[in-house]
């Protein structure tokens, strides 16, 4: 018998900001044979869930599942509306707004992109004044990253609703909910989204596979005048094969029994409480980063996000070696600085399937790896969020 030296006990914490932790329940309930998916059962579970998870979405309209992952979603939301040359209006809130960008390039949509800094939301005021500027109503639809995976920031989706309608503008509005949905309010009908896109793996206790077009009538209309290619991801069969609790393809029969699982916890728990948990988790995690003396990525309070923490390292400091000591010594799993904040920053993931000794062993495996590390910080950090969960 061969037998290496690299087994570690005890539960791996994986604390990057998803694909998140998975509950026992939600794995159980994916523990069950494969069902008929042309068969009575399955119709009874599948009508089921796509009832039901219109109240994640906040919403009366039709949600659409895709056996892909969020990036399918996104695709998804740009081929059933728009046209080639359609002018559209994105904005560089980090990595992930700039990969959306990348397929509404493909797809050829004429895209104004508004920079950014990777340190703050959408700025409203910005949304306000460049639909106000399109008086020939050129400006098809505006995409905006709800939270911000890759920085921890978040935009203001009501606020920006409130700059399209102050300028009377009639563009249909996207959101990716990728990382919120389930951790951080969201309110589809009442905030006037056009397309929500949602995904199964960040703070919905699911895997990767799953994701979602939460879709308005107005989306409905402007599909019937959309003529970009679409096959896989086409909503007229999805909602008509739906009706009947069924998919024009085969649908991911076991993520759907576990989607079925974590909707109930999620409403077990409550909506609102589960958001509150998130909040007082992720302000007892922005306590200890202030606490070490860190800085956090996102700048502006009302733009904190609930679901991650993005932290900055002192110049000449490297969050990979950080993280790698982290992983090595206390078998913790931190997410990475993507693109442009390689090396600069490290994110705490604190969403999902998440409580406050969950939250205490993250932070605690983050103070004791900044003592290994070289990098300078204030030691005892962790006592402000310790002290703030025990009030
Ligand atoms: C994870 C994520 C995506 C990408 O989804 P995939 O499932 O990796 O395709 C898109 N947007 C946001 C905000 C995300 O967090």
């Amino acid at each position: 018998m061969n037998i290496s030296n690299n087994f570690k006990s005890g539960r791996h914490f994986l604390q990057i900001p998803g694909p998140t932790n998975i509950p026992d329940r939600v794995l159980r309930a994916m523990d069950y044979p494969i069902i008929d998916h042309r068969g009575p059962e399955f119709s009874d579970m599948a009508k089921n869930i796509l009832e039901n998870i219109k109240m994640l979405f906040k919403t009366k309209e039709p949600v659409i599942i895709y056996p892909a992952s969020g990036t399918g979603a996104w695709e998804s939301a740009i081929v059933n509306t728009l046209n080639e040359g359609d002018k559209v209006l994105m904005f560089e809130t980090g990595h992930f707004s700039s990969l959306w960008l990348e397929i509404a390039k493909k797809f050829k949509l004429e895209v104004d992109f508004v920079d950014g800094d990777w340190r703050t939301g959408v700025d409203p005021k910005i949304v306000e004044q460049k639909l106000f500027e399109d008086k020939e109503k050129k400006i098809k639809a505006i995409f905006v990253v709800h939270n911000e995976t890759s920085t921890g920031v978040t935009s203001r989706i009501p606020e920006i609703r409130k700059a399209i309608d102050n300028a009377k503008h009639s563009c249909l509005f996207f959101v990716d909910t990728i990382s919120s949905l389930g951790s951080m309010d969201y309110k589809h009908d009442d905030w006037g989204v056009d397309v929500t896109i949602g995904g199964s793996q960040k703070g919905l206790l699911l895997p990767p596979g799953l994701s979602f077009n939460a879709i308005s009538s107005k989306a409905i209309e402007a599909y019937k005048k959309s003529k970009l290619s679409k096959s896989y991801w086409d909503w007229k069969p999805m909602i008509d094969n739906n009706k009947n609790g069924f998919f024009p393809y085969t649908p991911a029969t076991n993520l759907l029994y576990g989607l079925n699982e974590a909707l109930k916890m999620l409403f077990e728990e409550g909506l609102e409480n589960v958001f509150k948990r998130h909040e007082r988790l992720a302000e007892a995690t922005r306590m200890a980063v202030n606490g070490w003396g860190l800085e956090i990525l996102c700048k502006n309070k009302n733009e904190y996000s609930n679901s991650l923490t993005a932290v900055l390292v002192p110049k000449n400091c490297n969050a990979d070696d950080l993280r790698k000591i982290i992983l090595d010594n206390y078998n913790m799993s931190l997410g990475t600085g993507l693109s442009k904040m390689k090396g600069k920053i490290f994110r705490i993931g604190h969403l999902g399937n998440f409580n406050e000794l969950m939250l205490a062993g993250t932070l605690a495996g983050v103070e004791m790896g900044l003592k290994i590390s070289k990098i300078p910080y204030k030691s005892g950090g962790i006592m402000s969020a310790l002290n703030y969960l025990s009030k």
